[in-house]
């Protein structure tokens, strides 16, 4: 229905922003809170883990390292959605409680895929936040599912989504009910291969601009390479994230998944420090 949206075709190339996500309706910022830990307030939070749970060492050296350099939430994939069928498809269920053993063991919350309605209430009761991977964006069943949850979900850009489709995904969540949503750029297809995914870091002003709802970015998924991770993990914060994830590992070279993608726990550590700097440049903190 028409009126359910705001048009402002000659400023945003007819690209409409449906009334629940639209910052017109709500004209003050979504603060998203995570077992006490707030996304979309002045201080910049740091999402940082594994790209899948792979063993209980893996996972509990990794979160331990995660936690000394300063991150506050941990990331962890148990479900993962791999391209090809013949690679590692996660730890499950398994997974999941070591991921509820991890934050007994060291305090951090954490953040995890569902891919399948089917799961969303068992995987709900056992995390702190849902995440729908890019994959998932336009799966509309799966949104209404987690719509009916009052459970903090982070929502990924869909790898070929406009904003316009992305703002509309999260408003089919906060349509059922659901207003604890956190954006995430991760990256789009382009017809340059030179990078796993092009970190469209313009989304993060324009999402800003458009809705209240909280925005991270994703610069591990975003770039494909380790090296560039830092760099665009700083320019997303100097281009007003409201907070980053990031894949950590304790031993990227043998990471089932992303190895090349994961920083390590040095550079991990070093990163945070220059984040501080950044954050303070652009009148915010790291939480
Ligand atoms: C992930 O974050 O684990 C992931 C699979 O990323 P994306 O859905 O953005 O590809
Ligand atoms: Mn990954």
């Amino acid at each position: 229905m028409e009126s359910d949206h705001y048009n402002d075709p000659a400023m945003f190339g007819g690209c409409s922003v449906p009334i629940r996500v639209n910052r017109k309706s709500k004209p003050s910022p979504t603060v998203v809170n995570i077992n006490g830990i707030p996304i979309g307030s002045s201080s910049v939070v740091i999402i940082a883990g594994p790209c899948s749970v792979e063993s209980h060492e893996q996972l509990l050296e990794t979160a331990r390292e995660v936690k000394k350099a300063g991150g506050v939430l941990l990331r962890g994939g148990a479900f993962k959605p791999r391209s090809s069928p013949y690679n590692f498809q996660g730890l499950g269920k398994e997974g999941i409680k070591m991921l509820t053993e991890m934050r007994k063991a060291t305090g951090l919350p954490f953040v995890t895929e569902v891919m399948d309605t089917r799961m969303v209430e068992f995987v709900a009761e056992n995390s702190d936040m849902l995440q729908i991977g890019s994959r998932n964006m336009h799966n509309y069943p799966l949104l209404k599912e987690v719509g009916k949850l009052r459970k903090p979900v982070l929502l990924k850009r869909g790898m070929m989504a406009t904003i316009e489709e992305f703002l509309l995904s999260a408003e089919y969540i906060l349509n059922e009910g659901n207003e604890q949503v956190v954006l995430c750029e991760r990256g789009i297809r382009t017809f340059e291969p030179t990078t796993r995914n092009t970190l469209d870091l313009s989304a993060v002003p324009m999402l800003k601009h458009l809705t209240h709802l909280p925005v991270i970015v994703d610069p591990s998924h975003g770039t494909g390479h380790r090296w560039m991770v830092p760099v665009m993990a700083k320019a997303a914060v100097a281009a007003g994230a409201d907070g980053l994830i990031l894949e950590v590992h304790y031993k990227p070279e043998e990471a089932l998944c992303d190895g090349f993608q994961s920083l390590n726990p040095d550079e991990f550590s070093r990163l945070m420090a220059e984040l501080k700097k950044i954050a303070q440049a652009v009148g915010r903190d790291i939480y």
